[in-house]
């Protein structure tokens, strides 16, 4: 085992706002994270000896900014002093809603080189659509303003943004959006059918065509762009193809997602229980997978779990389900087998192959990208 790839930690469930397609159950919980879990943490990695030479540490979910800037400082130092000795540096991110951007937060954010990912879906009617208060009113004006002060403390930022049945509609204006407000990189998640969502507004609206035209076009604003602002999808894609086209070895072709391997993905509560592959999983409420908890950190170690019988079985659907990914898509060299959450939640288990996300989010960007290769470098 090669080791943790990404720590994800909870500090807290809660979430000061109430997006429309959150999928957490637990966000109005106020507890939070305390410094002996975050010890513990450490010394456990160090024990099951599960360090890499950089640990990246994302703390996310519910919005890690409802905590002070001030109650992060005790704790980044434990986790330094802890790992440090053992040759191990940390580069933390965080993502945030971006409502909650303070000095305090910015010179946190520069003291410890956080990389700071802002969860924001695009022009105002497209954000406060679904981003927003739990009364009702939009937080364009706030996550703005958060980005505003990044911008004047020299922080740079990228962008999550979650793609609804209202991004699909101007290609143009949401890409103008985030090239022209500062962003050095973007992700795009097509809105999921996830733990307590049940239903995304682009898969239930026979909107296919549309997010096909979507993807197009951005990707052709993209190409045509100085790409001071990257895209993800379309970066792997095009990493993914070009990487391919080199490699003589058919069997080296294929990559394993992050999120399918037991361990490279680590994800940790405010109660010190934790779990691994989708750090979407932990704590959704699935007695048949205890909520997908694999144990206490103050009860047992990582790769021993209190429910090893859990991991197992985690470990052999997972596995099932990237065998039939293997066997079934034509994308799997680009994909990897996807990932198990969305495998779950939306088929009912991780024993299958296609969701609705992997066709939006994968096999639509990688076709573009396929035929624009064609096209332009005639190399295929
Ligand atoms: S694109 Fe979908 S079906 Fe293909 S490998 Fe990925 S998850 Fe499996």
């Amino acid at each position: 085992m090669k080791g943790v790839d990404l720590l994800v930690i909870q500090p807290t469930p809660f979430c000061n706002i109430n997006c429309s397609y959150c999928y957490l159950p637990d966000r109005s919980n106020p507890q939070k994270i305390t410094i002996d879990i975050i010890e513990r943490i450490a010394d456990v990695l160090v024990h099951d000896k599960l360090m890499q030479p950089t640990l990246s540490v994302v703390w996310h979910a519910g919005e890690p900014l409802v905590l002070s800037s001030a109650f992060y400082s005790p704790l980044f130092q434990a986790l330094e002093s802890k790992l440090a000795p053992e040759g191990v540096s940390i580069q933390h991110s965080i993502q945030t809603n971006g409502t909650l951007i303070s000095q305090q937060w910015c010179d946190l954010i520069n003291q410890y080189g956080i990389k700071t990912g802002i969860s924001i879906d695009g022009p105002r009617e497209v954000h406060d659509a679904y981003r927003r208060t739990r009364n009702g009113k939009g937080t364009f004006d706030q996550v703005m303003e958060g980005l505003s002060l990044l911008a004047s403390n020299g922080i740079g930022y990228h962008g999550i943004a979650v793609v609804t049945e209202k991004s699909i509609d101007d290609p143009d204006a949401f890409f103008d959006f985030f090239y022209t407000n500062g962003f050095y990189h973007l992700g795009l998640n097509i809105e999921e059918v996830e733990g307590t969502h049940k239903q995304s507004t682009v898969f239930s609206a026979g909107l296919h065509e549309k997010v096909i035209a979507f993807y197009s076009r951005l990707f052709q604003l993209y190409m045509e762009s100085d790409k001071h602002m990257r895209i993800r999808e379309f970066d792997m894609c095009i990493q993914a193809i070009t990487r391919d086209l080199d490699l003589l070895d058919i069997t080296k072709l294929t990559t394993q997602s992050h999120q399918n391997k037991a361990f490279a993905i680590l994800s940790v509560d405010y109660r010190g229980n934790f779990s691994t592959f989708s750090p979407e999983l932990i704590g959704q409420a699935e007695p048949k997978y205890n909520n997908f908890i694999l144990g206490n950190i103050f009860t047992s170690d990582f790769l021993n779990p209190e429910r090893g019988d859990l991991l197992r079985l985690l470990s052999r659907e997972i596995n099932q389900g990237i065998r039939k990914c293997k066997k079934e898509c034509d994308f799997f060299s680009v994909c990897g087998g996807g990932a198990p959450a969305n495998k779950y939640f939306e088929n009912g288990t991780f024993n299958s192959s296609e969701t609705n996300y992997c066709k939006y989010n994968i096999k639509i960007p990688a076709e573009i990208v396929l035929s624009y290769l064609e096209k332009t470098l005639q190399i295929i």
